[in-house]
């Protein structure tokens, strides 16, 4: 109950700042698309502005666990803030391993995963495919369609448990990205905790998903979807 006042209490606090900001929730729109289970991108979408990340992100700032790997220019101009501010505060060691993925991409990745868990674990397959449907998302359903999900690493570490995560736990919101599947809301989100997940929303929606303490399912629905 308490927390519920509280709650609404900071809803009703922001709201008014907002208010009195001028109705700004809009300008980041374009960056709040909503891209889950129950809501698949339309076949044959392919975001918009989309560069390779080392076009863009000068060298010595991180690493690529493959080549290729591509996301939305503003976005990847935001990771070249952050990761230069996460530098000064003497973490460098960073790798990128997923940006932009195609459909068919995706398709594959779901296709192996079951297929290892098949081979490795002798799983039948439709319980391979229920215990995949917990980490991998179905094609057409994954964020990383959007160009403005990355998953970060650092080399030969688990990311949850690293010096990293807990600074972008603190700072990634001044940047524009989300932590955007946690423990918490697991339930609205869909998925299992991922530490090393990002999703790129614009400064002014994150800083806000930040101030709520909230997931971006329940955020559309307080502030968009009015
Ligand atoms: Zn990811």
């Amino acid at each position: 109950m308490k927390q519920k006042i509280v709650v609404l209490l900071i809803l009703i606090l922001v709201s008014v700042s907002v208010i009195a900001a001028g109705e700004e929730i809009g300008s980041g729109e374009d960056f709040l698309i909503l891209v889950n289970r129950d809501h698949p991108v339309a076949e044959g979408y392919v975001p918009a502005d989309l560069v390779l990340l080392e076009d863009v992100i000068p060298e010595g700032l991180c690493t690529y666990e493959h080549e290729g790997i591509m996301g939305n220019r503003e976005a990847a101009l935001a990771w070249v803030s952050l990761l230069t501010a996460a530098h000064a505060d003497g973490l460098d060691e960073w790798r990128f391993s997923e940006g932009y993925r195609t459909i068919a991409d995706q398709q594959d990745l779901f296709d192996r995963t079951v297929q290892d868990y098949m081979d490795r674990v002798g799983m039948p397959e439709d319980f391979a495919i229920e215990v995949t449907m917990d980490t991998v998302a179905p094609a057409g359903t994954s964020e990383h369609h959007t160009g403005l999900a990355f998953d970060i690493t650092v080399p030969g570490e688990y990311f949850g448990d690293t010096g990293q995560y807990l600074w972008m736990k603190e700072h990634c919101w001044e940047y524009g990205f989300i932590l955007r599947y946690t423990e918490e809301w697991e339930d609205e989100t869909g998925y299992m905790e991922e530490e090393w997940h990002y999703r790129y929303v614009g400064v002014e929606n994150a800083m806000k998903i930040k101030e709520l303490d909230t997931c971006l399912e329940q955020y559309l629905f307080w502030w968009i979807e009015e």
